[in-house]
C-alpha cells in the first residue's frame, strides 16, 4: 500500500471476491483490526461470475461425503434466512434416461439429500410423469420420468458488497481501487 494508507492490521485481505469479504468479515467479527484492498472493484471478477447457486452438493453423496453435505445443507437454510432479499429456492428437474444411474438409486440419494441436513424450509423432492407434469413440455420425447429437487440460488456480487459492508461496520478497513503490488516479512509483521 502507498504511504498514504499505512495502518496497522491483524490480517490483511488481499482480493474483494466473496472469499476475501467473507474472510474480512468473520475477522472483524472476532475483534481483528482488518484491512482489504482489492484492485479493482469489489466482486469484480469470479465472484460476480458464478452460477449464483449455493447448494448442498448433492453430488458429493456419490464420494459418501454425508457429513460435508450434512454441513452444506444445514447452511444453505441459514443463508436463506439470513438474506431472504438477495437468495431464493430454485427447484431443479432431472430427467431420468437410461445413461444415468437406475432411478431408484437417485431416488434414494435425493431421499438423503432431503434428509441429512434437517430441511425446513425448502419443499422436498417430487417425482414427476414427464407425459404429464408441464416440465415434460419442452423436453425431447423419449423421457418419461423426472425428479424434481430444491437447491437456492443467491445474487452474488451484491452478496459480496453486503459482507464488505458489514466487515466495515465491524471496523475492517475495505480499501477497492487498491492493488497490492507487493508483500515482505520485516522482521516479525509484513509490509504490504
Ligand atoms: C462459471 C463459474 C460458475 C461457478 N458457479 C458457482 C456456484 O454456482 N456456486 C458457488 O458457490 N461457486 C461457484 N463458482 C465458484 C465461485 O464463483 C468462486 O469459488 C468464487 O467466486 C471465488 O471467490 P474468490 O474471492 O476466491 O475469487 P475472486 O472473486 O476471483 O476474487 C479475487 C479478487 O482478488 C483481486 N485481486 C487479485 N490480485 C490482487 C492484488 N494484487 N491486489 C488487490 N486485489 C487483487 C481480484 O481483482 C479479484 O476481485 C463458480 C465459478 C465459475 C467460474
Amino acid at each position: 500500500m502507498d504511504q498514504g494508507n499505512a495502518a496497522d492490521f491483524d490480517l490483511f485481505v488481499i482480493g474483494g471476491g466473496v472469499n476475501g469479504c467473507g474472510i474480512a468479515r468473520d475477522a472483524a467479527g472476532r475483534g481483528l483490526r482488518v484491512g482489504l484492498a482489492e484492485q479493482g472493484d469489489l466482486a469484480q471478477a469470479t465472484s460476480s461470475a458464478s452460477t449464483k447457486l449455493f447448494h448442498g452438493g448433492l453430488r458429493y453423496l456419490e464420494y459418501y461425503e454425508f457429513r460435508l453435505v450434512r454441513e452444506a445443507l444445514i447452511e444453505r437454510e441459514t443463508l436463506l434466512v439470513a438474506m431472504p432479499h438477495i437468495s431464493w429456492p430454485l427447484r431443479f428437474v432431472l430427467p431420468h434416461h437410461d445413461g444415468l444411474r437406475p432411478a431408484w438409486l437417485l431416488r434414494l440419494g435425493l431421499f438423503l439429500y432431503d434428509h441429512l441436513g434437517g430441511r425446513k424450509i425448502l419443499p422436498p423432492t417430487r417425482s414427476l410423469d414427464l407425459h404429464e407434469d408441464p416440465a415434460g413440455a419442452p423436453l425431447k420425447p423419449g423421457y418419461e420420468k423426472a425428479f424434481e429437487y430444491s437447491d437456492c440460488w443467491v445474487e452474488d456480487a451484491r452478496l459480496v458488497v453486503l459482507l464488505a459492508r458489514d466487515a466495515a461496520r465491524r471496523s475492517a478497513k475495505i480499501m477497492p481501487r487498491k492493488k497490492c503490488l507487493a508483500a515482505r516479512r520485516d522482521g516479525g509483521v509484513w509490509r504490504i
